[in-house]
């Protein structure tokens, strides 16, 4: 399908912000986007156009009933001036499955990956030098019929936009607290908790803020049934080193399928460190803190890549992490991922896909 290209006239192109940790996140977006709808039966009309507000009845099904599905991923600036994606392919392969289970209709993932590209072609140059920024990619779905009957709805917008970000967390690279939640939970089995949902992070707002309340940036989940098992963070997947291996909770449906999550598992083997994806409960994670066999805890994801945890909070007892700062296999894995995301790195694993 050919995609058209409609393009923000020279005097209404946004002033791009300076460089630097500055950007914050998710607050800045660039001068175009990309849009796709589906009617009768298809997607239709691939094109890219200036940025700016949709128009939706107030009856639109995901106003109401959150059939929505998003990505997330980022174009990185490299030493040479190329702009370099990280995997995309995985990410618009989940943005299936998320589509899948969430009974929106299934699209074409080699078009969006070719529409990324054009749509960076036209607006890559806001992607930033800084070393810890870059630009931050977000394809989103959403149900567009305006209808209040409960089932599947039979239009939708598909967009991406583009926004220049900073660092994830103010702090950067540095240890995060992070507050284990006894009661909420963000998933259960068969729920939306493999998906990238929006529906799925509505849920987790509450018990996110009263953590917040308490000093504590992000929260780890445990799972939905006995509460004991340990899950994942806010928008990141947690691995533990314990006895010097990396531990990370299985895929069971309840965890979202990390692509961070997964490279560090790729990076750990060749790197010769042991990980292990095994069912850990918050128990034995706190046993191992007392005896002293717990000397790292990280989260994985695509907004900060790796965050060092260097303190866990569970029923008001405070448990430190190691020495409270950034561990030796956290640092290592942190290097070797964002080495290869801004090219200071080889990419000897074919990850790294550079934008024509
Ligand atoms: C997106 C996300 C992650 C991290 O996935 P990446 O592919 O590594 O960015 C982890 N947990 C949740 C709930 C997420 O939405």
């Amino acid at each position: 399908m050919e995609i058209l290209i409609r393009r923000q006239l020279p005097k209404h192109l946004k002033p791009r912000p300076s460089d630097g940790a500055a950007l914050g996140f998710g607050d800045i977006y660039t001068d175009h986007m990309f849009k796709m709808d589906y009617f009768d039966g298809a997607w239709r009309n691939p094109r890219i156009e200036p940025y700016g507000p949709l128009m939706l009845e107030p009856s639109a099904m995901v106003l109401h009933y959150s059939q929505t599905i998003f990505e997330g991923l980022k174009c990185y600036r490299h030493p040479d001036g190329r702009l370099a994606l990280f995997r995309p392919r995985d990410n618009f392969r989940r943005f299936s499955t998320s589509a899948e289970r969430m009974a929106i209709p299934p699209f074409d993932e080699a078009l969006l990956l070719r529409a990324l590209k054009e749509l960076l072609k036209i607006d890559g140059s806001w992607t930033p030098a800084h070393p810890e920024a870059s630009l931050y990619i977000r394809p989103t779905v959403i149900a567009t019929e305006p209808h209040l009957g409960v089932r599947p709805a039979k239009e939708y917008l598909l967009f991406i936009i583009l926004g220049p970000v900073g660092p994830y967390y103010p702090e950067g690279f540095a240890p995060v607290r992070i507050y284990v939640e006894p009661f909420y939970t963000r998933a259960a089995p068969g729920g939306l908790g493999a998906v990238k949902a929006g529906a799925s992070y509505a849920g987790s707002l509450l018990a996110t803020e009263l953590a917040s309340r308490k000093g504590y940036t992000q929260l780890l989940w445990l799972d939905a049934i006995s509460h004991r098992f340990v899950e994942e963070v806010g928008s990141m997947n947690m691995c533990f080193v314990i006895d010097g291996t990396i531990v990370t909770a299985p895929l069971t449906g309840t965890i979202l399928p990390g692509i961070t999550r997964s490279s560090v598992l790729t990076v750990a083997k060749d790197l010769g460190i042991k990980a292990e994806e095994r069912a850990i409960t918050v128990e034995e994670l706190l046993e191992t803190q007392k005896n002293g066999r717990l000397s790292e805890c990280f989260g994985s994801g695509t907004a900060c890549v790796i965050s060092p945890v260097g303190e866990l909070c569970y029923k008001s007892e405070v448990f430190r992490i190691g020495n409270g700062g950034i561990g030796e296999i956290t640092q290592k894995l942190y290097d070797e991922l964002v080495g290869v995301q801004y090219g200071a790195r080889p990419d000897s694993r074919g990850w790294v896909e550079y934008v024509a």
